[in-house]
């Protein structure tokens, strides 16, 4: 791990003394009775900045994987509770302590993480220096419920991709019931209700991770709390001793009566999710993953426009994920500098000579572009269905070749990927940062319609942004019947100034560049929260306006992770917090 020397001290949250601050949190050590002092960790000067590797407990100091001066997104304090009563009791304290300027009202910043391993953008960090991390996962992190019957679950904040798959796999040995999978992104180590929340995606049929939730137990910025969907009408009082049940159909049905509210609490600063349950895809009979090869960069739109009508009909059985060769070179672990003969002096992209050398030296052999698909149902149907996917391409795109993992290395991703799209969490992805030393992402997520002329443009843009900021580019599409996920990730040396200045341009200007013709980000790191908001201007600026509206309804204090996806609370407009 690094450490990194502090400049300052104890960061206090704005407008607050140090000493206003700290007997604030005494005063909530004595309320949560937090007698042996475990609760509440104070990120003063001798607490160092240490990012950690991935399978480390998050930091929830910065951002691990910091692209601006580490002291920039750091935070006061990192609280650990241990119960939504103990996570009321904070938003309560939040709430009282408060400062005062002009006629600005400010309760203390709380930022809530599930287990913060939200790398790429912005980890655990708080976007105002000095906010309060509220580290829900370290103590929460019990599966409340594992219904093989309904085939769902309910989770707290802690729990990872990691600990649903061992609990269901345990569900699963007793054969009481068919068999569940669950839903995994990339890596497995992050939170399940923390990437549910800040809308995440797996590959799976049940992909869509806050689509597939049902149900929500969440903590209102006042400290009251709120069951959504059909956990807002009590279950029949318990026959023993009268208490209270959850409502029978809590994970069955996602709505309630009267507006719907669940989508509120996904990428917002509207309260603190202390519970959320998911439904579970039943494990089929056969699953097979797959990839195709295609030989030219220019295949890109063709490949994009075959995909779409085999997604929309449901012929392609996952989200797939088209990938530029360069990442069959990543995804090896080896360093840049291997595939330019051992140069480290040399840091700029890899030419495309460079890329086609080496990709011919691996599995896949040179080609421009790699589809990594997955079907699902009985071996012959799986079969059957590769069979037609296969034909599709082969019908306008010469030299696509078509390889399963029997006919892979072991070590080859494609066996990596067979795991995640069969819900098995995997660790591969950070394989890639080892590409350059102290390496670190970033992620560029903007939309796209699937469609090969939107595909075309939007890869043209941020190509030649790339090529001017010299960073290597690594495209990931996953790609849906109607939509794509566009995911470039910057990889950069977090050591070199130069590189994340470099970085923050290159975002910065993909950013504007995509607005302008009509593609908006799905997801983005902290730092670019109040741009992207702002492209989304349809209007004059109205749904930000909306946010805002709801924002300050709800959080007249402002206590709630201000400025989280570009939504300032009243009290902090206009001051210049705004990227
Ligand atoms: P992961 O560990 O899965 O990557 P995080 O815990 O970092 O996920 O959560 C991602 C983001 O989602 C956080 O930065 C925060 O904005 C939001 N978030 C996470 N957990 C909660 C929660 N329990 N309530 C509200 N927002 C949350």
């Amino acid at each position: 791990p690094k450490n990194i020397q502090r400049k300052r001290g104890l960061q206090p949250p704005p407008g607050m003394t140090a000493d206003v601050f700290l007997a604030a949190i005494d005063e909530l050590r004595a309320e949560l009775k937090d007698t042996d002092n475990t609760l509440i960790q104070v990120n003063g000067s001798g607490i160092d900045l240490v990012d950690g590797w991935y399978l480390d407990r998050p930091a929830t100091t910065h951002d691990a994987f910091h692209i601006a001066d580490p002291e920039a997104l750091v935070s006061s304090a990192s609280i650990y509770p241990r119960s939504t009563a103990d996570v009321q009791t904070i938003v309560r304290w939040a709430n009282r302590h408060l400062t005062k300027s002009g006629d600005r009202v400010r309760g203390i910043p709380l930022y809530p993480i599930s287990l913060g391993r939200n790398l790429g953008y912005g980890g655990a960090a708080p976007r105002v220096p000095g906010g309060v991390v509220l580290d829900l996962g370290r103590n929460m992190h019990q599966i409340l419920d594992l219904d093989g019957a309904n085939a769902s679950c309910v989770v707290e904040p802690g729990v990872s991709y990691f600990a649903l798959y061992e609990a269901v796999q345990k569900l699963n040995n007793t054969k009481a019931h068919h068999p569940l999978w669950i839903d995994t992104p990339d890596l497995g180590g992050g939170s399940v209700l923390g990437n549910a929340v800040d809308r995440g995606v797996g590959y799976t049929p049940y992909g869509d991770h806050f689509g597939n939730h049902c149900g929500m137990e969440v903590v209102l910025p006042d400290g009251s709390l709120l069951r959504t969907g059909m956990g807002a009408l009590p279950g029949p009082p318990n026959g023993t001793d009268n208490s209270e049940t959850d409502n029978p159909a809590w994970q069955s049905f996602q709505h309630s009566f009267g507006p719907s509210i669940d989508g509120l609490f996904s990428q917002s600063s509207m309260g603190i999710v202390t519970k959320m349950g998911f439904q579970l895809m039943p494990a089929p009979p056969a699953h097979q993953s797959y990839c195709l090869t295609f030989p030219n960069e220019d295949d890109f739109s063709t490949i994009v426009e075959v995909i779409r009508p085999l997604a929309q009909r449901g012929v392609v059985g996952n989200i797939p994920q088209l990938r530029h060769v360069v990442q069959e070179l990543n995804i090896t672990g080896k360093p840049k500098s291997l595939f330019r003969g051992g140069d480290t002096a040399n840091t700029s992209p890899l030419t495309s000579d460079e890329i086609h050398a080496a990709a011919k030296q691996l599995p896949l052999g040179d080609c421009a572009w790699v589809f990594y698909g997955t079907q699902y149902g009985t071996e012959q149907s799986t079969k059957d269905q590769i069979a037609e996917i296969e034909a599709a391409f082969k019908a306008v795109i010469p030299g696509t070749r078509l390889f399963l993992p029997k006919d892979v290395d072991p070590s080859h991703y494609l066996h990596d990927r067979a795991l995640v799209c069969s819900g098995v969490p995997a660790l591969r992805e950070l394989d890639w940062l080892t590409w350059v030393p102290n390496g670190a992402h970033l992620f560029f997520s903007p939309i796209a319609p699937t469609r090969g002329k939107d595909a075309e443009t939007l890869h043209n843009l941020i190509k030649q942004l790339h090529v001017e900021y010299g960073f290597d580019l690594f495209p990931s599409l996953c790609v849906a019947g109607r939509e794509m996920h566009y995911i470039s990730n910057i990889v950069y040396d977090r050591g070199d100034a130069d590189a994340k200045q470099r970085a923050v341009r290159l975002m910065r200007a993909m950013i504007a560049a995509c607005a302008a013709h009509g593609f908006g980000e799905y997801r983005t790191h902290l730092l670019f929260a109040d741009q992207v908001a702002r492209t989304y201007s349809w209007g004059g600026q109205a749904l930000l306006k909306f946010h805002e509206t709801v924002k300050d309804a709800f959080d007249p204090n402002g206590v709630l992770a201000p400025g989280r996806n570009g939504v300032w609370p009243r009290s902090y407009r206009g001051e210049g917090w705004e990227l």
